[in-house]
């Protein structure tokens, strides 16, 4: 098994940024034709996803984490750290921080309008750190 890191700068309140290059970038630095690839990024307050990476679904993913998790005083996370991120806490939480990616063919096994996406929950700008497992 290889391991590999991807290393984001976000601006945190759900900064959506598409890691699918450099995802690729990896496979091929690796050479890696047929296996799965383990994503996860280091944190309670990330998460990563699969999405069409495009303006209206960032858009609308934003607005629906809003709806869901609003961002409010009375979490008891807040109140435990004196924080301001417990609806981050709680995005991470639900959305997940890990899955698995085919590679066949040398390729990602992903839908053309299917990108891989790291959310950034937190309420502040972060350096973020994806661990990347190769298994062939
Ligand atoms: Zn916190």
């Amino acid at each position: 098994m290889k391991t590999a890191y991807i290393q984001v700068n976000t601006q945190g309140n759900s900064d959506l940024i598409d890691i699918t290059d450099q995802l690729e970038d990896i496979i091929r630095r690796e050479k890696v034709t047929d296996g799965i690839i383990f994503l996860n990024v280091i944190g309670s307050t990330a998460a990563i996803t699969t999405m069409e990476y495009e303006s209206g679904l960032i858009k609308d993913v934003r607005t629906v984490l809003d709806r869901l998790f609003p961002h409010r005083e009375d979490y008891a996370h807040n109140f435990t750290w004196n924080d301001d991120n417990g609806h981050s806490h709680l995005r991470s939480s639900f959305l997940k921080t890990n899955f698995f990616v085919p590679v066949t063919g040398g390729k990602l096994d992903l839908g053309t309008w299917q990108q891989v996406v790291l959310i950034d929950c937190d309420t502040r700008p972060r350096n973020r750190k994806v661990v990347v497992k190769i298994l062939t």
